[in-house]
């Protein structure tokens, strides 16, 4: 099969959206009046990101889900990717799998696939996202102000935990490596709640790299500081792993693909209805400060001193 056959079979879909889609030198978009377009792009490497033999149907999922993630975090409504691969060698049955999993979330959020780029050499993925966003409505991470409450999407660190048993660091019941798994393996990207956001949040970033390390993106950007309370952080762990390795996971794990925002405090009702709306929790877990830097406070009513922030891929 040749390069132009691969592309042709597997990743060449109708593109009703684009005025061009695949197949020439580049694609032509057009955005609505009064939007603005928002692009972002997410690289997956085999063996950072992914084990090299992780299932082809969960990572085409995974691979476009990041990048849907980013769109989330702006309160951009996605519309088109671009997909670049680099593949050591054709493998049909990976392909269709991998590229079925890529258009099923790719359909559940209407996104096009209007381009990308095919080579051979060790497996990476990488998506170009690109979405609207009505003029000056972005979810940025510089609008935090002090007083603000801030807010959490979902649980945190079940994926990370996932992560900890695969590499033999813990041991997690079976069960409850399945369901954590499920997180790391098929992230669902909180489009809907970057939409709703709009207009509400201050600031939004998605927690992709550990949560401090994240809010603290949202911090540095905004100049202000924080105060986080870890016992309203929510996570489906029990307390039976209320260990140093589960705090770890929940505050600096990555890959939870959750929103983290900020919001004045006259929205806390809303924002109670958007995830009523939405059939997703959202809690609220501490407050901007003037000052600078996040202080966390533990269980015990102390500050909480954490050295592991986040990933941090040369550090
Ligand atoms: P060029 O030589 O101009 O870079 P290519 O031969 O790389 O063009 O690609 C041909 C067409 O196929 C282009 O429209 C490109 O966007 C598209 N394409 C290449 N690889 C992919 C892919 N993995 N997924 C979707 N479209 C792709
Ligand atoms: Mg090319």
């Amino acid at each position: 099969m040749s390069e132009f056959d691969l592309i042709q079979r597997y990743f060449t879909r109708v593109t009703p959206s684009a005025i061009l889609g695949v197949g020439d030198d580049a694609a032509l978009l057009q955005v609505n009046a009064g939007m603005e377009l928002a692009v972002s792009t997410d690289m997956l490497v085999s063996g950072t990101h992914f084990f090299p033999d992780a299932e082809p149907l969960l990572l085409g999922h995974k691979t476009l889900a990041v990048n849907l993630s980013d769109m989330a975090a702006m309160g951009a409504t996605p519309r088109w990717a671009t997909l670049s691969l680099s593949l050591p060698s054709i493998e049909e049955a990976w392909l269709e799998k991998f590229s079925h999993g890529f258009f099923l979330l790719a359909d559940q959020y209407q996104v096009e696939l209007i381009g990308g780029d095919t080579t051979r050499g060790p497996l990476n993925l990488c998506v170009t996202i690109m979405g609207e966003v009505p003029k000056a409505k972005a979810l940025r991470r510089d609008g935090a102000k002090p007083d603000d409450d801030i807010w959490v999407s979902g649980t945190l660190g079940e994926a990370a935990l996932a992560l900890a048993h695969l590499q033999g660091s813990i041991v997690l019941p079976q069960q409850v490596f399945v369901a954590y798994a499920a997180h790391l393996h098929q992230p669902q990207p909180r489009v809907a709640l970057g939409l709703a956001l709009r207009g509400i949040a201050n600031s939004a970033i998605d927690v992709s790299d550990g949560f401090l390390a994240d809010l603290g993106h949202i911090l540095d950007r905004s100049k202000v500081g924080a105060e986080i309370n870890y016992a309203l952080i929510p996570t489906v762990c029990t307390s039976e792993q209320a260990d140093a390795i589960m705090q770890r996971c929940v505050l600096s794990g990555g890959d939870d693909y959750e929103l983290c925002f900020t919001s004045p405090t006259e929205y806390r009702a809303e924002i109670e209805k958007i995830s009523a709306t939405l059939a997703l929790p959202l809690t609220r877990i501490g407050k901007i400060t003037a000052g600078r830097g996040c202080m966390v406070c533990g269980t015990d009513g102390g500050v909480m001193q954490i050295k592991d922030k986040g990933y941090d891929h040369f550090a």
